[in-house]
């Protein structure tokens, strides 16, 4: 395939958008239905929670749908189109024609993400799966599933979020500068009004402090989150994360793992940064300097805007992919995203 045929198939994006269904309508899977608002290249038509799903191939109406959810705790009271279902993810895969889902789910169990990736091999659905999992050992589960996935016909991109995701890629071009790799220090300031906004997010960073592991925080009742939050004054300081930059960027060949740390803080009572999120790529050139690139996002952008965004442009990749018949598990670190429009 040549320049102009990658473009081509780039460009039908504007003829037919890409249908897409967002599995999780929590924090992130709100933010993303905003964030396809607006686009051209890519259309809403399905959601999904732990109570329902709604579908509807004309596009689905974001307001109403997160009143919905709201007042009522599901998408499944969508009228006409929601459905309850205490079976949302595989009775909207049978339901629905979607090119491409987001996988806004939590990851609780740490085999959760891949379950479901296992359900949508089971159905015989072929397409485009996004997520943006966090923790070294879940991306792995889904690196194990390579071959099912490609023998099924999805292509798979994992751990296309924020961190990972946005900045691994970002530590991937910055390593370019470089003949050797000696350090990538990913810092994350996170800032949420409220920790409720976000339950699974808050649930999967409370497991990495000390004394705590997924199925500890995964237990936790509501009101045991809030009263850790309380003792802490609403701030988690997360050093040492397993966080899954490292395998995607051993994996692409830039450094081993144990070169890359990640950490950060996370404001549950304040939608302003604690800190500037950032990754510190440090290397050795060809003539022997020792160097540090810096990306730094701007603190306006929050944490939504900063997973949703690469996870679309991670999924707009991933159809030029599968359009050319490339199907398989890729890692935010092996693919350009591209932009939707
Ligand atoms: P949330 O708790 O706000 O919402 C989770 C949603 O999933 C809810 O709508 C719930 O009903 C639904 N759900 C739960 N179990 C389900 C099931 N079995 N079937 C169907 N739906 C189900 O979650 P959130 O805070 O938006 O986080 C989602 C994920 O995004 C988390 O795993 C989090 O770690 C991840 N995340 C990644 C990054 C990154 O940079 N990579 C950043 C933030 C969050």
């Amino acid at each position: 395939m040549n320049a102009d045929q990658i473009r081509g198939s780039n460009n039908s994006l504007e003829i037919s958008p890409v249908r897409v269904g967002v599995l999780g309508f929590g924090g992130l899977g709100q933010a993303a239905a905003r964030v396809l608002t607006p686009k051209r290249q890519m259309l809403w038509v399905a959601a999904a929670d732990h109570q329902g799903y709604a579908y509807n191939s004309q596009g689905l109406e974001v307001d109403n749908a997160i009143a919905t959810y709201n007042s009522q705790g599901s998408v499944g009271y969508l009228q006409p189109t929601g459905r309850l279902s205490s079976n949302s993810i595989p009775e909207l895969i049978a339901a629905a024609s979607v090119d491409g889902y987001f996988l806004a789910l939590p990851n609780l169990p740490n085999t959760f993400m891949a379950s479901v990736a296992r359900q949508f091999i089971a159905s015989g659905w072929k397409g485009v799966l996004v997520d943006a999992m966090k923790r070294t050992s879940a991306v792995e589960q889904m690196l194990a599933l390579t071959s099912e996935l490609k023998d099924a016909g999805i292509t798979y991109l994992t751990g296309c979020g924020a961190t990972p995701g946005l900045l691994t890629a970002a530590a991937a071009l910055a390593a370019q500068s470089y003949a050797e790799i000696h350090h990538v220090k990913i810092t994350f300031g996170v800032g949420i009004a409220n920790w409720e906004a976000y339950r699974a997010t808050i649930r999967e960073d409370i497991a990495h402090l000390p004394g705590y592991d997924v199925e500890t925080a995964r237990a936790m009742s509501d009101a045991e989150v809030q009263a850790l939050l309380d003792r802490t004054g609403g701030i988690l300081e997360l050093e040492n994360m397993e966080h899954a930059d490292d395998v995607m960027l051993e994996l692409a060949g830039i450094c081993d793992r144990d070169r890359v740390t990640v950490g950060g803080i996370v404001d549950t009572r304040n939608p302003q940064k604690p800190i500037s999120t950032n990754v510190r790529v440090t290397g050795r050139t060809f003539e022997g300097k020792i160097s540090t690139h810096t990306f730094t996002l701007g603190d306006e952008t929050s944490m939504a805007a900063n997973v949703c965004g690469p996870a679309f442009g991670y999924l707009k990749a991933g159809i030029a992919l599968h359009q050319r018949g490339i199907c398989g598990l890729f890692t935010a670190a092996e693919v350009m995203p591209q932009f939707v429009r």
